[in-house]
C-alpha cells in the first residue's frame, strides 16, 4: 500500500506514519527526517539543505527528489511505504507520479486537519532548531503557498481523505484505521 500523509508542520503526521509503519510492515519514509540526518553527517546535500531548513522555506525539488527516489528504490518499498513531508509542491507530486509506474499507484493521501493555534503550540513544545516563532510562521507560509495546491490535486484524483486531527492521537489512528480498511 501506497500512502502519503498530508498536513502542515505539527499536525502529528509524524506519529500516525509511524503507527501505520508498524501495522501495515511498510517503511516510514521522511523526508525531513532524511534531511535532518544528512545535515548531521555534512554531507553534500546536507551542506545545501541546512540554511533552507533552519529558515522554514523548501529544500529544492531536485536534492528531495532525488533523496526520495534513492530511497524508493530500495527492496523495503516493494509492497508500499509511507511518506511524511512529501511531496510538499505540486512539481513534486509530478515526478512522484514518474516515478510510480501503472501497477503501484498511490492508494491514500490522508489529509489532517487542524487549526493554526493548536499546530504553534504542539510546535513550540516539540521546540526543534527550525521551530522558533518566526521560523513557524515562515514553514506556514510556506505550507500555504507551496503545498496547499496538493489539495486539489489530489481531490480530483478521489484519493483524498481528510481526517479531524484535532482529536485524541488514539482516535485520529482510529479513523485512518477506518479509512484504509486494514489494521
Ligand atoms: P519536516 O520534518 O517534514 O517538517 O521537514 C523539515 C524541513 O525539511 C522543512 O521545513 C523543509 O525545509 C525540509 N523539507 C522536508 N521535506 C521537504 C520536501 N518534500 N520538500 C522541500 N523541503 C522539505
Amino acid at each position: 500500500m501506497r500512502i502519503i500523509l498530508f498536513g502542515p508542520p505539527g499536525c502529528g503526521k509524524g506519529t500516525q506514519a509511524i503507527f501505520i509503519s508498524e501495522a501495515l510492515a511498510i517503511p516510514h519514509l521522511s523526508t525531513g527526517d532524511m534531511l535532518r540526518s544528512a545535515v548531521s553527517s555534512g554531507s553534500e546535500i546536507g551542506l545545501k539543505a541546512k540554511n533552507i531548513m533552519e529558515s522554514g522555506g523548501l529544500v529544492s525539488d531536485q536534492i528531495v527528489f532525488s533523496i526520495v527516489e534513492q530511497r524508493i528504490a530500495k527492496d523495503d518499498c516493494e509492497k508500499g511505504f509511507i511518506l511524511d513531508g512529501f511531496p510538499r509542491t505540486v512539481n513534486q507530486a509530478e515526478k512522484l507520479d514518474s516515478l510510480l509506474s501503472a501497477n503501484n499507484k498511490l492508494d491514500y493521501v490522508l489529509r489532517i486537519k487542524v487549526d493554526e493555534e493548536e499546530i504553534i503550540k504542539r510546535l513550540i513544545d516539540r521546540a526543534r532548531e527550525d521551530d522558533k516563532p518566526d521560523i513557524i510562521k515562515n514553514r506556514f507560509k510556506t505550507y500555504n503557498s507551496e503545498t496547499q495546491p496538493l489539495i486539489p490535486f489530489y481531490e480530483d484524483r478521489k484519493i483524498l481523505f481528510n481526517i479531524n486531527g484535532m482529536q485524541e492521537i488514539e482516535k485520529v489512528s482510529e479513523d485512518i484505521k477506518k479509512i484504509i480498511g486494514v489494521f
